[in-house]
Formats: structure tokens, C-alpha cells, sequence
């Protein structure tokens, strides 16, 4: 599990300072203390004895400033004292002998004491703005990550994460589902809650829902449960707990605690109304598939069956007054609109399959040549109309495709270049090597594709104009072309002829590392 790298403020308000931590700062201010004796030792010793008063102050407001209030009167009182002992005559006693020394000293407490406790103020305001501080900046990052969380489970695992380290507790995050609350998300991991604490949970839950106070928990909980809400209402429940006795939240905990749930709530708001909006735009493409689908059926099944019942009705009652040559028209027909059918259902199937996944290709080397060919072959009848032009690269390497797939793509290609192409125009195919790809190009004469619908084709059901609906077709070919191919690992696209009008289909092949031993041989 990937937690989120949120920096946390090193120094925490709400931690208690260490018993070790406490001697250490006497200690520094001693040592501040003992350093400005020495240099006063030194001073006295180079004829400035008095400096040495300032010399202590100096001390007295370093310990002070690094270590706050109470080490920093300790330095004030052993400043004065040690200033007493080796200064002021009588020396080596704490005694003073001279009034006017006297005078001094109280005056040099006085200042010591008065100059310590304003550096203290001092750095007490330095530390709660740099606290501060680092808390906006937690803050901030705490947003930027749940803006940039995709996924509710990330989402959550986000909060979580940052309720914990802010507020040094356990976390435990409950969202609803249905009627009641389930557990989604904690730090440490956790995905269930004891039955008590569930409850407790739920009447939380509950007053959230119904009333505007927020009650936090029955105080049986040894969670405290607290909900997160947005304008909108509650999105969710946030649990906390802690081993520390003392009441869980202080009051700025708690108003860090708000402005977390806050932005939680907001972000978890945010994922679940771009989850609705995904959810009814499913529902609403599903529905233009079902529509699409059900008057493709309509029309390209029963214009083929109509024509097919009609052909045969007439050969069947009418066969005796009928000649030849028209028996021989309604037979044709009906095979005619029988293979129509036929590659409609075929159509139908294949993208049935493409979408249950249960297209696996079989890949073996192959010669694209070959299957050129044999799709040329299949699509003969239907290209009787228009001449086909084909050049095909002399050193064009094998490649490893699924000879039946990509047969029926290059079909589907050609059946369309014809079907948007005036007869009696050219359609050409070129398939051409390049370093680590082979390119096919299948184009045509036609009127070609306008620019916003190069990509759209390729979406199920969708066809360019409302003419193209009087051609047959199912608005299937070329997503079914796609969805191949890619199972192939190739690619392809749309585009429109740059030399002149029709529409260019480009399919693209990576050519294997290796080419087969017989080949290389
Ligand atoms: P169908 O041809 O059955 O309608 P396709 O998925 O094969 O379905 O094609 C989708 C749409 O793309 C077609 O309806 C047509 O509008 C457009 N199209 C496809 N091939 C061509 C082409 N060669 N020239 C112009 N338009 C084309």
C-alpha cells in the first residue's frame, strides 16, 4: 500500500516536551552562562572588568531565545550570581562588600530579568508563526493531494493519512453505503470496527443528518466521531483515537481537525458528483448504443429480409410466368442481399466478441502480401465496380498478425472505400516499409471524411451523414477494424487524401524483433 508523501511539521504543539529535552536546555543555558564567565575572566584579566555585565547579558538572552522562558531565568539567575562570586569584592563569596556593587547588581538582575523574558515572548511568537506556518503549508499540500486523487480508496487513504499525522491519533474513515455506514479507510490500516464503536458511529451518523449541532460521540466510545460535511450536508464520518488520557481534541486541534474535515469533505463531494456525472453518462451512452443498435437492427435486417422475402415470394408463386433472365435477377437478389445479412450478423458478432473480450488473437508470421490477396479475393464481388490498384514494397518483412483478423479489417476497409466511392473510381492500396513499421494504405475517390468526424468514426454506430444511412452498413466496420488491429498491436486512423478529395484509412504494424528462422535463412 502506497501512502501519500505529505510533509509533516517537525515540531508538533501538541506533543508533550521530553523530560531529557528539558535538562538539555538548563544545561545549554549553563554552558551560555559558564562561556560568559570565561570571557568575563578574560576582559577583567585584559583591564575590562566591567564588561563582564554585558557579557552575562549577552548570555542571558541566547538562553532565552534558544531555549525559552524558564532556562533563560535559570541563565539570569546563575548570571547574576557567578557575576556576584567572581567580580565584586569580596571575590570568591556571595557576599558584597561595596553598596554602590550592590546597586549594580540588582540593576544588572533587574535588566537580565526584564531582557530574558522578552526574548522569550519573542521566540514564543517566532515558534507560533513558524507552526503556523507549517501547518498552511501542510495544509496546502493536504489540498493539492486530494485535488490530484482520482480514486475514492486514494481519496481516502489521503485523508486518512493526514488526519493521523496532524493530529497524532488513529484514524479510522466511515462513508455510507445504503442505509448504513461501512469502514473505508484507516491509519494505521483498518477495515472493521467493533460493533460498540459502529453504533456509536451511526448515531453520529444519524444526528448529522438531522441536526445542524454536531454532537461528537456517546462518551462509551473510545473513538471520538466526528462527520464531515459540505453546504450539501454530511459526506462521512471521521473516528479518532488516541492513548493519551487528556481530553482527545484541544481547542486548536479542533480547529484543525474542522479544516481538514472540511477539505476532506469537499474532495470526497467532489469524487463522488464526477462519479454520478461518469454513472449517467454510461447510462446515457448505453442507451444511444441500445437506440442505435435497435434501429440498425431495424433497418439494415429487415431491408435485406424484405428484399429476400420478396424475391423468393415472387419465384415461388409466380415462377411458371416468369422468364429466365428475371428468375435469374430474383436470385440474385437474394443471394446479393443473403451475404448482406450475412456480413451484418457477422459484424454484429464480431463486435459482441471484441467487447466481451474474448478476442484472442492467433499470431503467426505472416506475408502481407498474402493476406492482401486474399482479402482482394474475398471482396471481388463487391469491387467489380471500381478498379483496384495495389503496390506492395519489395522488401517488406513478415510480420506476426492474426491472418483471419486482420483479413476481415482489410475487408471491411475495402467494402467502405467502395461503398463511398462513385463506381467506376480508382481505390488503392500501398503497403510500405519504414524503419521498425509497415504501413498500409488503403484510399479511395470518394468524397472523404470531414475533419471533425476522423476520430468519431471509429465509435460504434456512428455514421457521417444522414446519406450514408441509405448505404448499408451498421456503423460497425471501423471499430471493429480498430479494436483488431489493436489486439494485433497495430494501429489505425483516419485521414483525408492530401493529393486529392477521398478518404485515406492508414493501418500501422510494428515488425517484429526477430523475423522467423526460414525467412532470415
Ligand atoms: P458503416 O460503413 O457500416 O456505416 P463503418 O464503421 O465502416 O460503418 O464506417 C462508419 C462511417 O464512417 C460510415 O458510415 C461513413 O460515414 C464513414 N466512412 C467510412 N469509410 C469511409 C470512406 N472510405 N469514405 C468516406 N466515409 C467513410
Amino acid at each position: 500500500m502506497n501512502f501519500p508523501t505529505i510533509k509533516v511539521a517537525t515540531r508538533s504543539r501538541f506533543g508533550a516536551t521530553g523530560f531529557g529535552q528539558i535538562s538539555l536546555a538548563y544545561m545549554g543555558s549553563g554552558g551560555f552562562v559558564a562561556v560568559a564567565l570565561l570571557i568575563g575572566l578574560l576582559l577583567q584579566w585584559a583591564g575590562a572588568g566591567p564588561s563582564a555585565g554585558l557579557v552575562f547579558l549577552t548570555a542571558v538572552l541566547m538562553s532565552a531565545v534558544t531555549y525559552g522562558l524558564w532556562p533563560g531565568l535559570f541563565a539570569c539567575v546563575a548570571s547574576t550570581l557567578a557575576y556576584n562570586f567572581f567580580f565584586f569584592p569580596p571575590l570568591y563569596t556571595l557576599s558584597i562588600a561595596d553598596r554602590r556593587n550592590a546597586i549594580t547588581l540588582v540593576i544588572f538582575g533587574v535588566v537580565a530579568l526584564i531582557a530574558s523574558n522578552l526574548a522569550a515572548r519573542i521566540r514564543s511568537q517566532t515558534m507560533a508563526t513558524e507552526e503556523r506556518a507549517a501547518m498552511m503549508e501542510n495544509l496546502y499540500l493536504f489540498s493539492r493531494k486530494l485535488a490530484g486523487a482520482f480514486t475514492l480508496d486514494d481519496l481516502l487513504w489521503a485523508i486518512a493519512f493526514q488526519f493521523a499525522n496532524m493530529l497524532h491519533v488513529r484514524v479510522i474513515i466511515l462513508l455510507p453505503d445504503g442505509a448504513a455506514l461501512r469502514v473505508r479507510a484507516g491509519y494505521p490500516p483498518e477495515d472493521r470496527l467493533d460493533p460498540i464503536e459502529l453504533r456509536a458511529a451511526e448515531q453520529v451518523w444519524n444526528s448529522a443528518n438531522t441536526e445542524d449541532q454536531d454532537r461528537g460521540t456517546a462518551p462509551h466510545s473510545k473513538h471520538l466521531f466526528l462527520p464531515m460535511r459540505t453546504g450539501r450536508g454530511p459526506v462521512g464520518i471521521v473516528g479518532i483515537e488516541s492513548d493519551e488520557t487528556s481530553a482527545l481534541l484541544t481547542d486548536e486541534q479542533r480547529r484543525l481537525f474542522d479544516s481538514l474535515a472540511d477539505q476532506a469533505a469537499l474532495a470526497i463531494e467532489r469524487l463522488n458528483l464526477s462519479e454520478d456525472i461518469e454513472k449517467a453518462r454510461l447510462t446515457a451512452e448505453t442507451e444511444r448504443l441500445r437506440s442505435a443498435l435497435l434501429t440498425s437492427i431495424s433497418h439494415d435486417l429487415k431491408t435485406p429480409l424484405a428484399s429476400i422475402l420478396g424475391s423468393a415470394s415472387t419465384l415461388k408463386s409466380q415462377r411458371s410466368a416468369l422468364d429466365l433472365s428475371s428468375q435469374d435477377e430474383l436470385i440474385g437478389t437474394i443471394h446479393e442481399e443473403a451475404e448482406r445479412l450475412s456480413r451484418f450478423i457477422a459484424n454484429l458478432l464480431d463486435m459482441t466478441r471484441l467487447e466481451s473480450g474474448a478476442i484472442e488473437p492467433k499470431l503467426e508470421w505472416i506475408d502481407l502480401g498474402d493476406v492482401i490477396g486474399s482479402a482482394l479475393r474475398r471482396a471481388g464481388p463487391v469491387l467489380a465496380h471500381h478498379t483496384v490498384h495495389v503496390g506492395i514494397d519489395d522488401d517488406l518483412p513478415m510480420l506476426k498478425l492474426d491472418p483471419v483478423l486482420f483479413e476481415q479489417c482489410l475487408f471491411n476497409l475495402l467494402d467502405n472505400a467502395r461503398k463511398y466511392s462513385a463506381p467506376g473510381t480508382q481505390i488503392r492500396l500501398r503497403a510500405i516499409r519504414s524503419d521498425e513499421s509497415v504501413r498500409l494504405e488503403i484510399s479511395d475517390e470518394g468524397d472523404g471524411i470531414p475533419d471533425y468526424a476522423l476520430e468519431r468514426i471509429f465509435d460504434k454506430f456512428y455514421r457521417v451523414q444522414a446519406s450514408d444511412k441509405k448505404r448499408a452498413g451498421t456503423g460497425l466496420g471501423l471499430p471493429i477494424c480498430r479494436g483488431f488491429i489493436a489486439a494485433m498491436g497495430g494501429s489505425i486512423a483516419a485521414s483525408n487524401r492530401p493529393d486529392k478529395r477521398g478518404a485515406l484509412f492508414t493501418i500501422v504494424l510494428k515488425v517484429p524483433a526477430e523475423q522467423p528462422q526460414d525467412r532470415a535463412a
